[in-house]
């Protein structure tokens, strides 16, 4: 039953082009989904904050009254899109399921009323995922409408759904990895009395000025690290999962292997700590990272020739991700492209792109849990 519903769900989702033009009831079904979606895990980070919800945003965000007002929004502009997709579209998955959302949803928000019990100490983030799906598909998702590079390729492409989950993840992660990376950089700060005074010059210069520093430090080590997975055979089978994907788009960035993720983050982040930048540094770093990961990944035909000797452009990553034997081990830096140049792996034709994106053979499997393993089942 469950799996019916999801198949027509999906289905719907992956309708044929001339299926989804402006007025057949796709977009309205599409935001239904969505902003009922984001309404619901909204709630419930509300109403369970100690279980679904980051201590950060708690703080911030939800001891603002306004906060239920948002959701209610949120759960009402899905209940009319809803009704829009019903009236307009013959197949009313999207808006049925959207519908069914809204009153689960406010269900749940009459009895988190009566019964205001914490569950756990645990927080799963499920509102920072909210948010960071919406506000990155809010810029991505018409900025790739207005200026895709392949016009035809769909919202929904061939394993979106993988994509999705691993977005859920990392988003869901970012509190733990901060916890991971925390614990190491205070022990090392504990032995670190005799560099003090770097620490102290460090943070005492201007944020602007420490963010460029984390920046060229972090793609140094970057580089490096990124082209010790792409030529070392055990490491490769955990970066093959993130060049496994055969379409590029502001989604398609979000999948690497976990313990690539951990790995890079761990070393990024703890020497940068240690040697004393401020915490805002790193974390407008982290923020920035984290938009221009989406950026370059992203379906998007942008020529910024003149930016291209000096900061990494969405042609130079998806050069990395070439389907040609040409793009194999070219492009590593994530910020300043010179790195490539300076260590003789610069790959960038005239004006082309790859005609395909992917593993020659495409050996990795789908799924996040076969990708998941594949590292370690893979032979040679
Ligand atoms: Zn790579
Ligand atoms: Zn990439």
């Amino acid at each position: 039953m469950i799996n019916k519903l999801r198949l027509a769900i999906r289905n719907d989702l992956e309708a044929p082009h001339e299926q989804r033009t402006f007025g057949s009831g796709w977009f309205s079904g599409v935001g239904a989904l969505i902003t009922s979606l984001a309404g619901l895990f909204l709630l419930l980070s509300w109403q369970y904050p100690s279980f679904f919800s980051m201590k950060e945003l708690t703080a911030v965000i939800h001891r603002n009254p306004l906060f239920e007002t948002v959701i209610q929004g949120f759960l009402i502009v899905g209940f009319l899109l809803a009704c829009a997709n019903l009236i307009l579209r013959r197949n009313k998955i999207l808006g049925f399921s959207a519908i069914c959302i809204v009153f689960l949803a406010t269900t749940l928000g009459q009895i988190g009323q009566i019964s205001h019990a914490a569950i756990a100490h645990t927080n799963l983030g499920l509102d920072w995922f909210a948010l960071n799906l919406l506000l990155t598909g809010v810029l991505f998702i018409p900025l790739e409408k207005m200026f895709g590079r392949l016009k035809d390729q769909p919202l929904f492409r061939s394993e979106w759904r993988e994509d999705l989950f691993y977005f859920l993840l990392s988003s869901l992660l970012v509190q733990s990895l901060t916890y991971l990376t925390l614990a190491p950089s205070m022990a090392i700060l504990q032995h670190a009395s005799h560099w003090s005074e770097l620490r102290q010059m460090m943070a005492s210069q201007p944020l602007w000025l420490q963010v460029i520093e984390v920046m060229f430090l972090t793609d140094l080590v970057q580089y490096w690290f990124h082209r010790a997975f792409h030529q070392l055979p055990f490491l490769w089978g955990f970066h093959a999962v993130h060049h496994s994907a055969q379409a590029m788009d502001w989604l398609a960035g979000s999948r690497m292997h976990i313990v690539e993720i951990i790995g890079l983050r761990a070393l990024t982040i703890i020497p940068m700590y240690a040697l004393g930048f401020a915490e805002s540094a790193l974390h407008l770093y982290i923020l920035l990272v984290y938009l221009n990961a989406t950026f370059v990944h992203a379906n998007v035909r942008f020529n910024v020739e003149w930016l291209k000797p000096f900061i990494v452009t969405p042609r130079f990553h998806h050069w990395h991700h070439g389907i040609e034997k040409e793009a194999i081990d070219v492009n590593f830096a994530i910020h300043f492209p010179w790195l490539d140049k300076l260590f003789g792996t610069y790959y960038m034709p005239k004006n082309q792109w790859p005609s395909g994106y992917g593993i020659g053979g495409h050996p990795v499997p789908n799924g996040y849990w076969s990708q998941f393993l594949y590292p370690f089942r893979r032979k040679n």
